[in-house]
């Protein structure tokens, strides 16, 4: 098994998904990959998270090759709270971004958190609306790469913008 291999997750994943995990990190290159998990870990010191304690930084590389970062903020009503990947993707998409790249601007995205979750339900989705597939890479709060997976594997069979004629 290549050192690439050992990043993928789950162990058990597609073969069709673990080439598309292995040949998307060897088209970005592993420095990159590296880069975005930092990102993620240093934007994660900003997160706003005075009622849980749990602060989530996310960054994500869009396929121009531009990084943008998020991180979650909380509010004291709680269901108004941003997340982290759902703050960065939204960001992004305002931006202008689907002017230069279109609706399905995501290559790539880090989260960094404590623990090994990977991204809610809730964020599987609202990147989804802004890619067909896409690396997740998974970091601990130090920036070091935990494992790469995909948003396929996240959100199987999803909902997508195509359900509504679109995309
Ligand atoms: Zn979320």
């Amino acid at each position: 098994m290549s050192s690439l291999e050992k990043l993928i997750w789950p162990p058990d994943a597609s073969d069709s998904q673990k080439e598309f995990i292995i040949s998307g990190i060897q088209r970005l290159s592993l420095l990159k990959i590296e880069a975005l998990a930092r990102n993620a870990a240093q934007i994660r010191m900003r997160a706003y998270a005075p009622y849980s304690g749990y602060f989530v930084g996310a960054s994500m590389l869009d396929i121009g090759g531009n990084y943008w970062n998020g991180a979650n903020v909380e509010v004291c009503s709680y269901s108004e709270t941003g997340h982290a990947e759902e703050m960065t993707v939204k960001n992004a998409a305002v931006s202008g971004i689907r002017d230069r790249y279109g609706a399905n601007f995501v290559d790539a995205i880090a989260v960094a958190h404590l623990g090994d979750s990977a991204p809610c339900g809730r964020c599987r989705q609202t990147i989804g609306e802004f890619c067909k597939n896409c690396l997740v890479i998974i970091a601990d709060t130090e920036g070091m790469i935990r494992n790469v997976t995909s948003l396929e594997i996240l959100l199987p069979n999803a909902f997508t913008p195509s359900h509504l004629g679109k995309g």
